[in-house]
């Protein structure tokens, strides 16, 4: 494991990244990285359909973390850009058909601090979206996958409202990889979107060439022990 905490005090954040991120939130943020694996995602900025190419450094994983406790306020008020549709990247090659239908991605004792990013899917003319399903997979708090189950993926289902609540843990970056959230969205019976969600002012952003600015969450609230995040997504 390389932990590089003092080069993230170091190395200065992307200007219009600078949202409001605590001493503790930047500590977890390229926090600490596991030396397996190589980087894969990382030559395949555009592509929707995945690559052979290995997102090494990854399975299993585990220890104890604790859960959410401040659920974040529905999306209420929110706004939709009919021009800021979804940016597709690649799918990378740790996607896992049949993911359980959940909010909560966390299985037991999972690696990571407590995050919850909860939204709006709107179409292309920004009505919302009911009944759109949001596949959702992710590394754990070390970077880790787990390929062989489903902690860390689930596939979740907006409201009436077209609303959302995801509940997981903020993930740990891995070579050339900054922290991101792995989608797959659709409208019922619409095209699937391949997508990544990405944080503000994580260091690691400006060396991963998947990293798109339009598709970070905005952090509302970053507690010493969680952070609460919102995202709308415009479907194209
Ligand atoms: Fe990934």
């Amino acid at each position: 494991m390389i932990c590089r905490h003092n080069e993230t005090m170091k190395r200065p954040s992307l200007p219009v990244l600078l949202l409001p991120i605590t001493a503790a939130a930047a500590w977890t943020l390229a926090g600490c990285v596991s030396d397996a694996g190589t980087a894969g995602e990382a030559s395949n900025a555009t592509a929707v359909v995945a690559t052979a190419a290995g997102e090494e450094g990854a399975a299993g994983s585990s220890a104890p973390s604790s859960s959410p406790t401040t659920p974040l306020a529905p999306a209420t008020g929110a706004t939709c850009d009919p021009g800021a549709t979804l940016v597709t990247t690649t799918e990378g090659p740790y996607y896992t058909e049949g993911a359980p239908s959940r909010d909560t991605l966390s299985e037991g004792n999972t690696v990571g601090t407590p995050l919850i990013v909860a939204g709006t899917v709107y179409d292309a003319d920004c009505q919302p979206v009911p009944g759109a399903t949001i596949d959702v997979w992710q590394a754990d708090g070390a970077g880790q996958y787990d390929n062989s189950g489903y902690n860390l993926r689930g596939v979740l289902t907006t409201d009436a409202q077209g609303r959302y609540t995801l509940t997981t843990v903020i993930p740990g970056i891995y070579p050339g990889r900054t922290e991101h959230l792995h989608i797959k969205i659709n409208e019922p019976g619409g095209p699937v979107y391949t997508t990544q969600l990405f944080f503000p002012g994580s260091t690691a952003n400006e060396g991963d060439n998947i990293y798109d600015e339009a598709m970070v969450i905005t952090v509302e609230d970053d507690g010493p022990d969680q952070m609460l995040a919102t995202y709308d997504f415009v479907l194209p």
